[in-house]
């Protein structure tokens, strides 16, 4: 547990000041990522999609692999309570993104059910949005698309079927902000795709003209 976490209220400038940033990777002062703990992050490369079960994406990438320095990376973003690390790895989206681009006119976020959004007090893949819309300049609408049902977590000894019926109907768009959008969805773990890919069938469904997916990670 990172020393700032339990400090409320406090600007990054002032904890700064009081507790230096280290590196998650190798705790060298400086930044939560030194520049060769972010080089030796496993790139996830180009996956084999289920096409059966990713009926509703046009495009699904992932930077990293869920493991090693990635995955501690998104630990301490979900658990850790160290909002700020969503800068540096917001980054690394960013430059992914200008090496393999995907059209998009509006950035969306896989949403948390409320109940469990109020426990955590964040959604850690809408902090990765919100810095991510700012890098590469497109608008984020966070609240647009919404979490029906609280579905269990997706465990990694469920079948991909069954990860699919979870989360199928689990979330639907308010408004029509997405009507004749292409969208890109933000998470920070791709574990099949299925949850992607029912909030893809949900924006489909509100017009949206396609749907590609962008995570931090990527289980497989
Ligand atoms: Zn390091």
């Amino acid at each position: 547990m990172n020393v700032r976490a339990g400090v409320a209220g406090v600007s990054d400038f002032v904890l700064d000041l009081l507790f230096p940033r280290k590196c998650i990777g190798c705790g060298a002062e400086g930044d939560f990522l030194c520049p060769s703990c972010r080089k030796s992050m496993p790139k996830a490369g180009p996956a084999a999609q289920d096409r059966a079960l990713l009926t509703s994406l046009d495009g699904l990438q992932s930077v990293f692999l869920y493991q090693g320095l990635a995955r501690h990376a998104v630990h301490y973003l979900k658990y850790g309570n160290t909002k700020a690390l969503a800068k540096p790895l917001a980054r690394l989206m960013a430059d992914h993104l200008e090496s393999n681009p995907m059209p998009a006119d509006i950035l969306t976020v896989v949403p948390m059910h409320s109940k469990r959004l109020r426990k955590r007090g964040y959604n850690q893949a809408e902090l990765l949005a919100r810095e991510l819309s700012r890098l590469v300049q497109l608008p984020l609408t966070g609240e647009s698309l919404i979490r029906l049902r609280d579905t269990p977590s997706q465990v990694s000894t469920m079948t991909a079927r069954d990860r699919r019926r979870n989360v199928e109907g689990a979330f639907r768009c308010r408004g029509h902000v997405f009507h004749g959008k292409e969208v890109l969805l933000i998470d920070d773990v791709c574990t099949t795709g299925a949850t992607l890919n029912a909030c893809a069938a949900a924006l489909k469904g509100a017009g949206a003209r396609a749907v590609r997916g962008l995570t931090f990670s990527r289980e497989y």
